[in-house]
């Protein structure tokens, strides 16, 4: 049975898995979502045998029902293999109560890895099987780490492009470092004067630029997306949730059946909202703990129904959530509304027009599997000391984010269900920050001193991705203003 997918503001007809990957984002600006959410075909006790690839398998089939077997094995093992420092891909690492997954042990140490380094071939792929002539433009706005990924994905990828837009002062330095010396012919980086909302508005309004997209077909392309919104990046998300329960059970830290809680660092909610589709898929999962930053409009989205963007951008010390609009929200509204467009588009319009929508109470009770809650700066920095002290596990900002909700929604509601974080960052590619809040007194060291520090002080070895920028050399230096984005597209692409 063919699944197939449908605008979240569903002016067109619905549309196959590979045409959704290829077009990204919907023709009238809504998200693809599949028409129904497949169940689980394994018993968890088969899955609990199987490895990271074929626990991919088993999920992806389920939802990309147009690619073949042969296919999408190949897509699985091509991306799912020595780019990773671990034969099992996404470890959990037991740290007093709770499960860290380490989603951190791809190309470039951050959870994008999990999808971007399978949407490249999932991509190719679908433009066969479309017959597709043109080569296709990846443009991708980032707020740090989807832009590194994806790089790393495309790169020297036949019959595509990559264009990156970053906040020129809104990453991390090792995360500028990463990007700016990205190698291959098909690549570009650009940084933009503005925060990352600003990029993400600018690459949509590039996507729905009829005009320019008439101009650059006839110059024998036509752009994608690799951001989250794109379906081929968050169907391969919801596989480690299903893995880690998996894992769970075989190691006998859980009972089939048992639920558990998942504590979540979001940004554009794409992390989240894939476990949210593993549990309407079967999977066991009580909680979804919805971790933010300063930025906390989604802790206000899930205590009052109100979503607001009205109010200061925060650059805080977990860069790769400073974010206003969250994208994928959009998804769980069309859910709650009852899979209805028009509600949707009408919540969407009010979110362009006044930065605001408000949802009603009905909605709101299909929210309850969520807790919302955020870390101040100050919070997030004294949960990687504490947790340093107490066990010597180092983590990342964007995963103590998640760790201080954690503490904050166990105290709160007294809940004991056992729960995974997702560790959705290795601390090395937030060096200083993870540093500073275990003691003032490095702030004195250089970058790459302070990363051989932290290699001593967390027993963990250099990840190779910092290794290759130390002496790497800076390939892209073009920084303009928000506005002059779909110029540089053109310019770059000599159309
Ligand atoms: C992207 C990112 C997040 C946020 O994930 P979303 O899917 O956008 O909610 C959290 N932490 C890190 C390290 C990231 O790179």
């Amino acid at each position: 049975m063919e699944l197939l997918y449908r605008s979240t503001r569903g002016a067109k007809e619905p549309v196959t898995a590979s045409k959704a990957i290829l077009q990204g984002l919907a023709e009238d600006g809504g998200l693809f979502v599949p028409d129904s959410i497949p169940k689980l075909t394994c018993s968890m006790e088969q899955l609990a045998g199987m490895t990271y690839q074929e626990t991919a398998y088993e999920v992806m089939k389920l939802f990309l029902t147009d690619y073949t077997e042969e296919e999408l094995k190949y897509c699985i093992n091509s991306a799912y293999d020595k780019k990773f420092d671990t034969d099992v891909i996404a470890p959990l690492e037991k740290v007093e109560d709770a499960y860290y997954l380490e989603l951190f042990h791809g190309a470039t140490i951050a959870f994008k890895d999990m999808a971007l380094s399978i949407l490249p071939y999932l991509m190719t792929t679908a433009a066969k099987k479309n017959q597709v002539k043109n080569d296709i433009v990846i443009l991708t706005a980032t707020s740090g780490d989807t832009g590194k990924a994806a790089l790393a994905g495309f790169a020297d990828v036949p019959g595509t492009k990559i264009i990156v837009f970053y906040p020129k002062n809104g990453v991390s330095p090792i995360q500028e470092k990463q990007m700016v010396t990205q190698k291959g012919d098909n690549t570009f980086v650009v940084g933009i004067h503005g925060n990352f909302d600003d990029a993400q508005s600018g690459v949509k309004a590039i996507f729905g630029n009829k005009e320019l997209a008439k101009e650059l077909d006839q110059a024998g392309y036509q752009f994608s997306s690799a951001n989250s919104i794109n379906i081929g990046r968050l169907v391969p998300q919801i596989v480690y949730y299903v893995y880690a329960y998996a894992k769970l059970l075989e190691s006998g830290e859980i009972k089939d059946g048992e639920i558990i809680n998942v504590t979540v660092p979001t940004g554009n909610f794409g992390n989240i909202l894939a476990a949210y589709y593993a549990k309407l898929m079967g999977l066991p999962l009580g909680k979804f703990i919805c971790a933010s930053n300063e930025n906390k409009v989604l802790y206000d989205f899930f205590s009052t129904g109100c979503y607001d963007r009205n109010r200061a951008f925060m650059l805080t010390n977990s860069p790769s959530m400073d974010i206003l609009i969250s994208s994928n929200l959009e998804r769980l509204i069309y859910r709650i509304a009852g899979n209805d467009p028009e509600k949707n588009s009408r919540l969407m319009e009010g979110l362009a027009k006044d930065g605001k929508y408000e949802i009603t109470d009905e909605m709101k009770q299909n929210l309850q599997e969520f807790y919302g809650n955020y870390a101040t700066e100050e919070e997030t920095a004294g949960a990687i000391r504490r947790l340093y002290e107490e066990t010597g596990y180092v983590m990342d900002t964007h995963t103590a984010v998640a760790e201080a909700v954690y503490e904050k929604y166990r105290q709160e509601t007294k809940d004991e269900t056992k729960t995974v974080i997702a560790s959705t960052a290795s601390p090395f590619k937030f060096t200083r920050s993870v540093m500073n809040s275990i003691d003032g007194k490095y702030d004195a060291l250089s970058d790459f001193e302070l990363v051989d520090q932290l290699s001593r002080i967390a027993g963990v070895r250099v990840p190779k991705a910092i290794e290759e920028i130390r002496t790497a050399p800076v390939l892209h230096d073009r920084v303009i203003a928000a506005e002059e984005m779909p110029q540089a597209v053109k310019e770059i692409l000599g159309v």
